[in-house]
């Protein structure tokens, strides 16, 4: 029988020593009511709640789990390198490999600096594409994310209006608005940043135009300015490469974090020969980001990621995912907008402005042992089988059903009205 009991305990504590109990996207404040904030255990495709509730995990870490956790070949050469060396007065020659191994596959790239996370790595293309011509504006598409520093922070507390006097913002996957910011930058555009697609957080999903991705690489060419593509979540559940390969553009520099070392912290920034310059000329380092247990763990998971079918797989197993969600929400009565590459989805319900009906679903899906995000992307990881999708359709069965008798009582989140107010 699912309880939190444990969890709520839990919760207690941490809200005397944790500024509001928990912080960033790992706090559940947003998540529906009763989902569990501590996990003690995670293994292939399931994770383990403090009280011992196991669930089929969609969100993956939110996207480094790639390969399965745990997966045996990485945890070996974590073991290996643990038992050598790991953070210490200088690289392991670890680090020489994993840029070779990056550059080797991402093909727009001929060099890499690592870092730990996602934000590290948006801040180096920040401050290379400034310091390629000196110049200063830089353009983001609206909602992206891109990292929690002053500059791309959702949430306004801390950051003062000078930190964003030099961003400019446009509609993603619109040439037009784009060609508008580039004019308002005038001769003063240092970079553009480009998500590879649209995956804001409570809106469905976009797969890039492949106009809009040319018109950003012609504009970038045209100013003398550094194209930039956050790869951070979508890197690698799209193209064993960049994922704007996919619509055949090459950006100047990419970002990279989550899947890098399948779960080791470890990211990355790669660009081309033109930017190789300015990513010399800038002074960025961390006490951790030149550890060589994450390497080690990236070295590896790249190996994996050339070998074996992990990325058809994963294809596959998202479009069966997909499929039968669909399906099944049409048999109760209910229409999904599933969005987005089938390997990193993004699952609304139609005519639920106040996401109450979407809160309502996952809630009764993670009671019978399915976590999902009812406002967040999803993320496929290859240790998922065919029998997880299936035992996953029975809960998501028994949760539409779930909010089909209790359609008129579900009450939209207090916290999410709040926010949503703001
Ligand atoms: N860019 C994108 C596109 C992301 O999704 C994220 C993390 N969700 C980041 C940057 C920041 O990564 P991190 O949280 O590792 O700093």
């Amino acid at each position: 029988m699912w309880s939190n009991e444990k969890d709520r305990a839990l919760r207690e504590r941490a809200a005397e020593v944790i500024p509001g109990g928990m912080y960033g996207h790992q706090s559940t404040a947003l998540l529906p009511e009763d989902y569990p904030q501590f996990f003690t255990r995670a293994e292939g495709t399931r994770i383990t709640d403090a009280d011992g509730n196991e669930y089929i995990d969609f969100m993956c870490g939110y996207g480094p789990n790639l390969l399965g956790y745990g997966h045996p070949d990485i945890a070996r050469v974590v073991a290996e390198q643990q038992a050598r060396i790991d953070t210490s007065t200088g690289p392991s020659p670890l680090i020489v490999d994993l840029a070779e191994a990056l550059t080797g596959m991402i093909s727009h790239a001929d060099w890499a600096m690592f870092c730990k996370n996602g934000a590290d790595a948006t801040m180096m293309g920040l401050m290379m594409a400034r310091a390629y011509r000196g110049k200063r504006k830089v353009l983001l598409a609206k909602n992206a994310y891109h990292g929690s520093m002053p500059w791309n922070t959702p949430r306004p507390g801390g950051v003062v209006a000078e930190d964003r006097a030099h961003f400019i913002y446009f509609d993603y996957n619109d040439p037009q608005a784009l060609t508008d910011a580039v004019k308002q930058a005038g001769d003063d555009l240092a970079g553009i940043f480009a998500a590879p697609f649209r995956h804001d957080t409570f809106a469905d999903q976009g797969l890039p135009d492949a106009e809009y991705a040319r018109t950003a690489r012609r504009l970038a060419d045209e100013n003398d300015a550094l194209l930039i593509v956050d790869d951070v979540r979508a890197g690698f559940r799209m193209a064993r490469d960049c994922s704007w390969e996919t619509v055949g553009v090459r950006p100047d520099l990419s970002c990279w974090g989550k899947v890098l070392g399948n779960g080791q912290p470890i990211s990355a920034i790669v660009g081309s020969n033109r930017a190789r310059e300015a990513a010399q000329s800038i002074f960025v380092t961390g006490s951790y980001w030149f550890s060589a247990v994450p390497m080690a763990a990236a070295i590896e998971t790249l190996r994996l990621i050339r070998e074996t079918d992990y990325l058809e797989h994963i294809t596959m197993i998202g479009d069966q995912f997909r499929k039968g969600l669909v399906e099944q929400a049409a048999d109760f009565g209910f229409a999904l907008k599933h969005t987005g590459p089938s390997t990193i989805p993004m699952v609304l319900f139609e005519e639920d402005p106040d996401f109450k009906l979407g809160y309502g679903f996952c809630r009764a899906a993670m009671k019978r042992g399915v976590y999902m995000s009812p406002y967040h992307n999803m993320f496929m990881n290859a240790a998922m089988t065919r029998t997880d999708i299936a035992d996953t359709l029975e809960a998501t069965g028994a949760a539409f059903e779930d909010i089909k008798q209790s359609r008129a009582s579900l009450k939209p989140l207090a916290a999410l009205a709040a926010l949503m107010e703001a």
